[in-house]
């Protein structure tokens, strides 16, 4: 309860998100500035900083991170075209938002490298 980031006011209620999926350890919603055609955030609700700050007894929370992350794909009608799935770890990782989060882009091709 003590985080002061973004995502842990999003899950307190706090400010408003577009939650497309809510569950007891997880919840999702659309990127503020979206990034494809879509895009969406699936976050734990445990504080954690980062896939940098996991360790072995986050294993079970982070398969149901990456199995929701496929049912929201699937629920946005997305996994036949095909989408991707980003985790941003750190400064050089590009994140900016200190709480463990997959981003889900989809809806337009993506290209590789990465920026
Ligand atoms: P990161 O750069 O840490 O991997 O991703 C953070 C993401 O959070 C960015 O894509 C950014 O647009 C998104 N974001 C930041 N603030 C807010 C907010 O208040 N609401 C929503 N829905 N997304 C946000």
């Amino acid at each position: 309860m003590a985080e002061n980031t973004i995502f842990g006011k999003i899950i307190r209620g706090e400010i408003h998100a577009d939650i497309v999926y809510n569950d007891d350890l997880c919840i999702a919603f659309k990127d503020i500035n979206p990034q494809a055609p879509h895009h969406i955030l699936v976050i734990l609700k445990e504080q954690l900083a980062g896939l940098q700050a996991a360790d072995v007894k986050h294993q079970q929370l982070l398969g149901h991170l990456l199995l929701r992350a496929a049912d929201i794909a699937r629920s946005e009608g997305i996994d036949d075209s095909g989408y991707r799935l980003v985790i941003n770890a750190g400064g050089d990782g590009g994140q900016t938002v200190s709480h463990l989060h997959i981003h889900i882009l989809g809806g337009r091709q993506m290209t590789w490298p990465p920026g």
